[in-house]
């Protein structure tokens, strides 16, 4: 499973607002800039934040020891049992009709758990029909798609990623033995059963299997007609010897563009990009080469930025830049056994608890999300580190702003040191692109 995969890709439409119309674009500009702090940002978010996104835990067990996974605890190894069915249906209702939220991901361990995948999305099913601006889905390994069909074709899920790592030799390798076949037949069946109005291939992109995603993409586009693709980056607090460098993802994405040019298919292909909060360190490479072009950002009607690049007439790439966490002032994340934890940093270690503001078992959520927002909350940490950042006064901080301050927390028990993905010193922007030189001389 990647983090939490596509949340079903953007739903775009032409009134997107676009780049400085957008206020967390603004925002993430100013603070780079130091023209606002963390705390001016945070009393701002406070006043807008409404969890519009979910992403909840609904088992414990997957079946796989994937060598990438970046849960801190073993399989079947949480704190606390898991969230009653009753809890969690009351709790996901209370969050539709109550705190706003529309986009309902369900993501660890595996979106499809015995006796508890089914009963959940068919209530989100039938509140999406008061609802119908609801989005939802999950990510899976694809080893049970074949088990759950009947339903899911009843059901009819928004989306459904299914985590592949690579062409089979590399996907084994880091998924185990056969486990590359077993998901493909079962990705053939969901696609030829329309199981999902999107079904999208998520897969986890490191040093290890680069080239191998690349080649996936086209195997999958040709011999199975795969239309969507989503590409996480690594949460390099395991298999760090395949940690991406800074310039590593402009790399692929320049290898991944040049090689879909001649590729000419009758449906659109989209490739979504996840620039999510652990990966701000790959901002100033992503604004340095021009792929990220902040006056092309926009974002759609569920919060999302995004960036598209078109490859040729059937191909798209779309960045997916977050600039700003999304998660408490916008995203919420719940553990399989309750706890709000924002995102899925503290899920990193084995102690996640840590940084919960609390679990849905012993309380509402909505008083759980008064807390979210108040002074001391993790939230509030995360917006103050930006001004203690130990990188403040490097060049990259313009656009990376220190890292994700919550996963440097999580794992080093300190909000203002750069994050484990950074593995550099400092970036040195080569020729930062005459696009984001003119956007910025436009706004001073
Ligand atoms: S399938 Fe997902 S949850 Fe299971 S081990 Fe692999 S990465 Fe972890
Ligand atoms: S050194 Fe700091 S500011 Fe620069 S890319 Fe790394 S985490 Fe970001």
């Amino acid at each position: 499973m990647s983090l939490a995969a596509s949340k079903g890709g953007i739903y775009a439409q032409s009134s997107d607002p676009l780049g400085d119309d957008i206020s967390i674009v603004r925002q993430w500009l100013a603070l780079g800039d130091k023209k606002i702090t963390g705390i001016q940002l945070y009393q701002d978010l406070v006043l807008k934040s409404h969890p519009m996104q979910l992403e909840l835990g609904i088992g414990n067990v997957c079946g796989l020891k994937c060598q990438h996974c970046f849960l801190g605890y073993e399989s079947g190894a949480t704190i606390s049992p898991l969230i009653p069915m009753s809890t969690l249906l009351d709790t996901v209702t209370c969050m539709v009709e109550k705190l706003g939220t529309r986009m309902i991901a369900v993501v660890d361990r595996d979106a499809l758990t015995p006796n508890r995948s089914i009963p959940f999305f068919e209530h989100i099913a039938k509140l999406r029909k008061t609802y119908p601006e609801i989005k939802f889905g999950g990510v899976t390994n694809g080893l049970l798609i074949d088990r759950y069909a009947d339903d899911l074709e009843r059901i009819k899920l928004d989306y459904l990623d299914i985590s592949m790592e690579g062409v089979c030799d590399e996907n084994d390798k880091i998924r185990g033995k056969g486990t590359f076949d077993l998901a493909l037949k079962n990705l053939r069946i969901a696609l030829a059963r329309q199981l999902a109005e999107r079904v999208i291939v998520a897969t986890t992109l490191h040093r290890f299997n680069d080239d191998s995603i690349i080649r996936m993409i086209h195997q999958l586009i040709f011999e199975d007609g795969v239309q969507w693709f989503d590409i996480g980056i690594l949460m390099a607090v395991k298999m760090q010897q395949y940690q991406l460098q800074q310039r590593d993802i402009v790399e692929f994405l320049n290898s991944l563009s040049q090689s879909l040019v001649p590729v000419k298919v009758s449906q659109p292909i989209t490739i979504l990009v996840e620039i999510c909060a652990y990966c701000a360190a790959f901002i100033p490479a992503l604004i340095d080469s021009g792929w990220l072009i902040p006056e092309q950002i926009r974002q759609d009607k569920y919060g999302h930025l995004y960036q598209n690049i078109h490859v040729n007439e059937s191909v798209t790439i779309t960045l997916r830049p977050e600039l700003i966490p999304e998660y408490w002032r916008h995203t919420l994340r719940i553990s399989s056994d309750g706890y709000v934890i924002g995102g899925c940093e503290p899920l990193t270690q084995k102690d996640y608890a840590q940084l919960a503001v609390g679990n849905i078992q012993i309380e509402p959520i909505q008083e759980i999300y008064r807390r979210v927002l108040s002074l001391e909350s993790p939230f509030y940490h995360s917006m103050l580190a930006y001004n203690h950042s130990e990188c403040r006064e490097k060049a990259c901080f313009a656009y990376c702003l220190g890292g994700d301050s919550l996963l440097a927390k999580s794992v080093y028990g300190n909000y203002h040191v750069k994050d484990p993905n950074c593995v550099w010193n400092e970036y040195k922007f080569q020729n930062l692109s005459m696009y984001a030189n003119n956007f910025r001389l436009r706004r001073s």
